[in-house]
């Protein structure tokens, strides 16, 4: 397993978060997602990404 710069959006994750990459949930705080190619949609943040992680915890609300 690579090692992960969960503070950069990757190609996968630019695609679940058009344009950037990034939750759009935050205005502070820019939560990039991580998610790779394989990863379900949505992940629910089980792979790590805080972006889809976030974006469940918003759902329970
Ligand atoms: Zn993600
Ligand atoms: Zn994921």
């Amino acid at each position: 397993m690579t090692d992960i710069d969960r503070s950069k959006p990757s190609e996968e994750g630019k695609r679940r978060y058009p344009p950037d990459g990034f939750h759009p949930g935050f205005a502070d705080i820019r939560v990039a997602c991580t998610c790779g190619p394989a990863c379900a949609d949505p992940c629910n943040g089980h792979c790590g990404c805080l972006a889809c992680e976030h974006s469940l915890s918003d759902a329970l609300e």
